[in-house]
C-alpha cells in the first residue's frame, strides 16, 4: 500500500497491508490476551495509559511529523491534535475508577444490590483519518481501561500514525496481546466484520457506518457509530461583536481545512446583521494562508484525498450553476498538491448539495434567514444531527433555539470543539451511540446486575 503526502503528491513509503491471515493471527492473539489484560489492576492500566500520553507528548515533533506528511495538515494543527489527544486521556484515566467502578446500588434485609461493569471482550476499533489521534483514542483508551483487548483499524490515509500509536502504546506497557493493529484499506475492514469480535466502534462516514450496522448486526453485539455532520450554526439578530464572531466561525468552518467531523457547515445569519457578518466573514477568509503545511503560518493545507477535491468543486459547480454567489475561493489551487482554495458561497440555498451533504472541505455556505423561526427550520432540514450553534446575546433564547435541533450537541457562542466530559454522540445520519464522557467510559462495559442475598 502507498503512503502519499497529499502535499507533493509523492510516494512517501509502502507499507505491507495485512492478509486475512495475518488479521485471524492477531485476533486469535487478542482472544488470548482479554482476560489477562482484564486481570491487570486498574490501577495500573490507568498507569500504562497514562504514561503512554506522557511518550506521546515527549514525541509530539516526531508524532506531528508523521501525521503532517500522510494527512497534510498543517504542523501546528498536528501538533494541537496531539495535545487535545493527552488532555482527553488525562480526563478519561483520572475518571476512570470513579466510572468503572461496581456501583453498590441497595443494601437492605439481607440482599444486597449491585452493578458490576465487566468488559466486552475483544473489540475492533474501524477509524478515521482526519483526527487519528482524537477520534483513535476516544475509543481504544476507554476499551483498554475497561478491561477489552482492541484491534485498531487506522484509515487507509493515517496508517504511519496508526503505526505510531501503536509502538508508543507497547512502548508505555500495553501487552501485545492487548493491542493490534490491522493494516490496509476497505477490504480489511471488511474482514474484520467476519471475525467474531464482542464490539464494533466505527468513525467515519455514513455510507461505511451504514455498511458496517447492516453486516454486524446479525451478531447480536454493540455496534457504535460516529459518523459525518452537516453541522448549521445560527447569528442572530442581538450579537455585538460581529468582527470577533465571524473570525471565530471562519475558523469553525476552516479548521483543518473543513475537514472535521463537527465543522460548522451551514451559516445562518439574521437579515438584521447579514451584511456586516458576511463582509467580516470574507475578511477573515481571505486573510487565510494557504501553503505547504510543514510552512510555520500555514492555515490551509492540502486536502487529505484527492477524491474530495473533485467532490468539493463539484458542490460549488453545482452551487453556481443554481445562482449561489461565489464570495471568494472556487478553484482549486494553482500548484501541486491537494490543494483547494478556501471557498465561501451566499446566495445559496437547499435545493443546493452545499447545503445539504458533508463537503468535508474548506468551502461554506452562508444564508440569509429573517428570524429564529426560519432559522431553525432550515437547521433542522437536514439528515444529520452532530452539533449545531449559535451565537446570541442572549442565553435563554440560544438553549430554546438549541432545544428544538434533533442534534447529539449545541453549542452557544462557540462552535466546533469536543470536551472529554461531555458525551460525544450522533442523531439520524450521524450515527449513534456515546464517546467520551460518563457514557463513553462505559460504552465498552456490559454491565452485569448482581442481586446478593446473605
Ligand atoms: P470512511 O467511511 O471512508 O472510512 C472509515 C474507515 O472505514 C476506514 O478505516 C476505512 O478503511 C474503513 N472501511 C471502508 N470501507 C469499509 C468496509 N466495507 N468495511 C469495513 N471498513 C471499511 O471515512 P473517512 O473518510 O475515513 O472519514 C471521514 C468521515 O468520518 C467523515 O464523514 C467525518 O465526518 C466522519 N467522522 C466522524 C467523526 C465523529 O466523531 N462523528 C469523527 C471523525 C470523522
Amino acid at each position: 500500500m502507498n503512503i502519499i503526502n497529499p502535499a507533493t503528491e509523492e510516494i512517501i513509503t509502502n507499507l505491507e497491508e495485512d492478509a486475512l491471515e495475518s488479521i485471524e493471527r492477531k485476533f486469535k492473539l487478542l482472544r488470548e490476551g482479554q482476560e489477562i489484560w482484564n486481570l491487570v489492576p486498574l490501577k495500573e492500566r490507568i498507569s500504562i495509559l497514562q504514561r503512554f500520553s506522557e511518550l506521546l507528548k515527549e514525541n509530539i515533533e516526531q508524532d506531528a511529523s508523521i501525521l503532517t506528511s500522510e494527512v497534510g495538515k498543517p504542523l501546528q494543527q498536528a501538533r494541537n491534535e496531539i495535545n487535545g489527544a493527552c488532555g482527553r486521556i488525562k480526563w478519561l484515566t483520572e475518571n476512570a475508577e470513579k466510572y468503572l467502578a461496581d456501583d453498590l446500588m441497595t443494601v437492605e434485609k439481607g440482599m444486597t444490590e449491585k452493578i458490576v461493569y465487566e468488559p466486552l471482550g475483544v473489540v475492533c476499533n474501524i477509524s478515521a483519518w482526519n483526527y487519528p489521534y482524537l477520534v483513535g483514542i476516544n475509543v481504544f483508551i476507554p476499551a483498554l481501561l475497561a478491561g477489552n483487548s482492541v484491534m485498531y483499524k487506522p484509515s487507509e490515509f493515517s496508517s504511519l500514525t496508526g503505526l505510531q500509536i501503536e509502538k508508543l502504546l507497547k512502548l508505555a506497557g500495553v501487552p501485545d496481546n492487548a493491542f493490534q493493529t490491522a493494516i490496509g484499506g476497505s477490504e480489511i475492514g471488511e474482514a474484520l466484520l467476519h471475525l467474531p469480535f464482542d464490539g464494533y466502534f466505527f468513525t467515519g462516514s455514513y455510507k461505511t457506518g451504514k455498511y458496517i450496522y447492516e453486516k454486524t448486526a446479525h451478531k447480536m453485539v454493540p455496534c457504535q457509530l460516529e459518523l459525518g455532520g452537516k453541522d448549521p450554526l445560527y447569528v442572530a439578530d442581538d450579537v455585538t461583536d460581529i468582527k470577533n464572531i465571524a473570525a471565530g466561525t471562519a475558523d469553525g468552518a476552516f479548521y483543518n481545512n473543513g475537514q472535521s467531523c463537527c465543522a460548522v457547515e451551514r451559516i445562518y445569519v439574521h437579515e438584521n446583521v447579514y451584511d456586516q457578518y458576511v463582509e467580516e466573514f470574507i475578511k477573515e477568509v481571505k486573510g487565510f494562508k494557504l501553503g505547504s503545511p510543514t510552512e510555520e503560518g500555514t492555515y490551509i493545507g492540502p486536502l487529505t484525498r484527492k477524491a474530495q477535491l473533485d467532490f468539493v468543486e463539484s458542490q460549488v459547480k453545482e452551487a453556481v450553476a443554481k445562482g449561489a454567489q461565489l464570495a471568494t475561493g472556487g478553484k482549486r489551487a494553482g500548484r501541486k498538491g491537494y490543494f483547494f482554495e478556501p471557498t465561501v458561497l451566499t446566495n445559496v440555498t437547499h435545493e443546493m448539495s452545499v447545503m445539504r451533504e458533508e463537503s468535508f472541505g474548506p468551502v461554506i455556505g452562508i444564508m440569509k434567514v429573517k428570524d429564529d423561526t426560519e432559522a431553525v427550520k432550515l437547521m433542522q432540514d437536514s439528515e444529520y444531527g452532530l452539533t449545531a450553534a449559535v451565537y446570541s446575546a442572549s442565553k435563554e433564547r440560544a438553549e430554546k433555539i438549541l432545544s428544538k435541533i434533533n442534534a447529539g450537541t449545541g453549542y452557544w457562542n462557540c462552535c466546533d470543539r469536543v470536551s472529554a466530559a461531555l458525551p460525544w454522540s450522533g442523531r439520524k445520519n450521524s450515527g449513534f451511540g456515546a464517546t467520551l464522557s460518563i457514557a463513553g467510559l462505559r460504552a465498552f462495559t456490559n454491565p452485569k446486575a448482581y442481586h446478593l442475598r446473605g
